[in-house]
């Protein structure tokens, strides 16, 4: 039986697979899709999430794959300059989705089980039954990594509060048989407005066309189930590139809209949420792939520490309390920069005070550190580590000082200059001083020598196990 499950192969559920596996848990991936589509929604990884697969030894399979190195960010299209960030990868990674599920799927231990989609879930203080693919699992925990329309949220009656969409858009790859001479040679960051066209390799081409929020477009009246059609598509590109451009052949292409919804919380029972299966918005500013990676980074550590039996009292909640803000924080950014784009000379006028605001140093750092992960923090810690690599094995680091009796099962030393206790997931614990007996007891658990055997933990804390 294996610790996890986790359902869907999303870069999310990939992602939490990988982390869980890493700290040595049994995981099995259900994904409904019977291969992996090739195809990607998302087309940039954020300097912290480029950190991060580093730090993984996951971006070397992905570079070679990187269409551009991006130094800057967007808010709604106003270019937000990452080159002074405090990050060794001070910009985007312009990189289809599927590659970054590829190399992390290629480094899972189990492969994910395909044609597997989740149709029922039960919970009992021991575990959850999965029913999926028309077989049951069983195992201590689910991860749901099921996307924007998880059906595992919909089996749990999660609460899911948030407004629909109002405005509908169409992604597409795209072959062009005819282009103006200079359109899309290269990758710009996308200007307000539909017609985005960005070269990918083989000959596609990536664009987005559609309605703002208020308007007219084409795309607006269409249901989101409506084919894509290449007539669609002529008629929104040549609207905005004029009539040199000529649209080949569609080679995929999805609706979507601004639907801005958070799961009220993360964890029900024994069922965690990340990705988008917990938070969609509007794709606007390129951060849904990089909140669904991240939570999974959160989320791996403290579950695995909550199976181990060594987890704190309050570790496993403390996912949704760090990660609920983040993506709340995101969802105020991407509905923002939705308003920014409205085709109005009322939103056309705040754009302009907000181009403006954005142009002194303070306020542009203050996005950037936002939009790329890079200001991400969380109460108890002092923001993340820079420089210290994370364990192979998922154990968390103590530099430069010695680590007291009876963590060394959950804590690696290393030699530095300056002391540091790094959580697996990078955020630091403690920074030198006082305090380094707190700070291992607050994120990792009693010492070992101070647990009994058949000690057991639970969502609260250490209960003796009576048998
Ligand atoms: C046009 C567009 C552009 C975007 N650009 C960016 C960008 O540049 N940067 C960025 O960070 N984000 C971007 N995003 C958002 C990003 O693509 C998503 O946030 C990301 O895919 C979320 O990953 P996930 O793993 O949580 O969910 P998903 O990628 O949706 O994966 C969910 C998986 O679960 C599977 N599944 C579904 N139901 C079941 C079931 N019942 N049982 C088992 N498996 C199931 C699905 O088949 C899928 O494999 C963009 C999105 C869109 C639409």
């Amino acid at each position: 039986m294996p610790d996890v499950l986790v359902a869907g192969a999303g870069p999310t559920g990939l992602m939490a697979a990988f982390e869980l596996e890493r700290a040595g848990l049994d995981v099995l991936v259900l994904e409904r899709d019977i291969r992996a589509s090739g195809q990607s929604k998302a087309l940039a990884l954020q300097p912290r999430s480029v950190e991060l697969l580093d730090d993984r030894g996951l971006l070397p399979a992905i570079e070679p794959h990187v269409l551009a190195s991006l130094p800057a960010g967007h808010f709604s299209g106003i270019p937000i300059d990452y080159t002074d960030l405090p990050t060794r990868f001070p910009h985007q990674l312009g990189v289809e989705q599927a590659h970054v599920e590829a190399a992390i799927e290629a480094r899972l231990r189990a492969p994910v089980r395909r044609g597997a989609a989740v149709t029922a879930v039960e919970q009992d203080s021991e575990g959850v039954t999965v029913t999926a693919g028309g077989r049951r699992h069983r195992a201590g925990w689910l991860v749901a990594t099921d996307g924007g329309h998880s059906t595992v949220r919909t089996l749990v009656g999660a609460a899911f509060p948030g407004t629909t969409a109002r405005t509908s858009l169409v992604v597409a790859d795209v072959t062009l048989a005819a282009k103006p001479a200079g359109l899309a040679d290269g990758w710009r960051l996308p200007s307000p407005g539909s017609g985005f066209l960005l070269p990918l390799t083989g000959g596609r081409y990536r664009t987005v066309v559609g309605g703002a929020v208020v308007g007219g477009a084409e795309q607006l009246e269409h249901d989101r189930g409506a084919p894509v059609t290449v007539g669609e598509l002529q008629r929104a590109l040549a609207a905005a590139h004029g009539p040199g451009i000529e649209v080949g052949e569609v080679l995929w292409a999805s609706r979507f809209g601004d639907a801005a919804r958070q799961l009220e919380r993360y964890r029900h029972g024994r069922v965690l949420f990340a990705g988008d299966a917990a938070h969609i918005h509007l794709p606007i500013g390129g951060q849904g792939l990089n909140l669904g990676l991240q939570d999974a980074v959160n989320l791996g550590w403290k579950l695995a520490a909550q199976i181990r039996g060594h987890a704190p009292s309050g570790l496993l909640d403390s996912y949704h309390d760090e990660r609920h803000p983040v993506a709340a924080r995101v969802l105020v950014s991407t509905r923002a920069q939705a308003v920014l784009g409205i085709p109005d000379p009322d939103a056309a006028a705040v754009r302009e005070i907000i181009t403006g605001l954005l142009a002194a140093p303070d306020a542009r750092r203050a996005v950037a550190m936002e939009l790329s992960g890079i200001g991400i923090t969380h109460p108890g810690t002092a923001g993340r580590a820079t420089d210290t690599p994370v364990t192979p094995d998922g154990r968390a680091v103590l530099v430069g000082a010695p680590l007291p009796a009876g963590w060394a099962d959950r804590v690696e030393t290393r030699d530095g200059p300056r002391p540091q206790l790094v959580r697996p997931d990078g955020f630091l614990a403690w920074t030198g001083g006082p305090g380094l007996q707190e700070a291992l007891h607050r994120w990792f658990g009693a010492p070992a020598e101070r647990r009994k055997p058949g000690d057991m933990a639970t969502a609260t804390g250490y209960v003796r196990n009576s048998n």
